[in-house]
């Protein structure tokens, strides 16, 4: 008999990623599969996409859509209610509203000739789940994910592996809760958000989205800098910074060490709600293919130091704070791993 499979799909505005494990967890290929999620051609093309990237992936890997016995779809939020996109601006307004897991169960019935059981969820919670099976290994540890990235993705995944969610499928939008300002030296007005607030989201200390205002502040310091000079846009300043940093270049190291420092003070100020046993950092400071070991182990010891003196004695001792692993990859995984723990519900 062929084995069965969990297929995930894990679908940006822009593109969408391949992947599926078997029944015991195991991804069943490391190869990223990534195809254009069309967006802007509407709902029906989206899905069409997503039913022919599945044919493509199950072609590449010599599998049968008969193997097929769920399937995870990861989608950035916010949700109007399980499945069911809300208002984002990163998706045409005509996807407000939108029934996607309705659409998308009833074009996989269609396809697989049966139906399929699906489960969605937000990408972040998703990714923490393919993160945590492997930073848990044969234990039973809770697992808190941080990814700094363009914006602050967070996921706590408690001992029966899936992510925390919470009753509007809000839960742990941690990037939004405010930064220990009082503890940063910092003066003047705290950063705005993306998402509206005034209070100083940690979100705007932590990654590319507050870089902007940082490095302002920061080139005061430094008035002769290349980049105080430079016409280049502030974009491509910002998103310079990263190679700058692993260069030695003072400016742009001290820009991530403060935030890494933010980053310690958050992940304390969680610890204290969620007591997880391991804290997982992701995304692009921890990105294997353009930062050095160097670069990496140096963040993640300020965001130990940082955190330490603020846990209880016992958390000190036990808590470990590491890199992700998975990458581009751990939120389709972990939406394939979701079908798969559904299924055995
Ligand atoms: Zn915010």
């Amino acid at each position: 008999m062929s084995k069965k499979i969990y297929i995930g799909t894990d679908s940006g505005a822009t593109t969408t990623k391949f992947s599926a494990v078997w029944e015991n967890g195991e991804a069943i290929s490391t190869k990223l599969l990534q195809r254009p999620t069309s967006s802007e051609k509407g709902r029906a093309a989206v899905i069409n996409g997503w039913i022919d990237g599945i044919g493509e992936f199950l072609a590449q890997n010599n599998l049968q859509w008969s193997q097929v016995h769920g399937v995870g779809l990861a989608i950035p939020g916010p949700y109007e209610r399980y499945g069911v996109f809300g208002k984002t601006p990163n998706l045409p307004a005509s996807f407000s509203g939108w029934d996607v897991y309705s659409d998308y169960s009833a074009a996989l019935a269609k396809q697989a000739g049966r139906p399929l059981p699906l489960v969605v969820g937000n990408d972040g919670n998703y990714g923490g789940v393919a993160e945590a099976r492997l930073a848990r290994g044969n234990t039973k540890a809770s697992v808190m994910m941080l990814m700094p990235g363009s914006g602050l993705g967070a996921a706590f995944v408690g001992t029966d592996g899936l992510a925390l969610e919470g009753d509007t499928i809000a839960g742990m939008e941690a990037g939004h809760m405010p930064a220990a300002l009082h503890l940063l030296g910092t003066t003047g007005k705290p950063f705005p958000c993306g998402c509206g607030r005034d209070w100083g989201c940690v979100e705007a200390y932590t990654t590319i989205s507050g870089l902007p205002h940082l490095l302002v502040e920061k080139l005061l310091k430094y008035p002769d800098h290349e980049l105080a000079k430079s016409a280049a846009p502030i974009k491509e300043k910002v998103l310079s910074l990263r190679s700058r940093a692993q260069k030695g270049d003072a400016l742009a190291v001290e820009i991530f060490d403060f935030q890494a420092r933010v980053m310690g003070l958050h992940v304390a100020n969680l610890v204290m709600a969620l007591d997880p046993g391991i804290v997982v950092i992701g995304g692009g400071l921890m990105d294997h293919e353009v930062t050095t070991p160097e670069f990496r182990e140096r963040y993640l010891r300020i965001v130990r130091e940082t955190a330490t003196p603020y846990l209880w004695p016992q958390q000190r001792d036990t808590i470990k704070i590491i890199p992700a692993e998975l990458g581009d990859l751990s939120q389709a995984i972990g939406a394939a791993l979701v079908a798969l723990y559904q299924s055995r519900t």
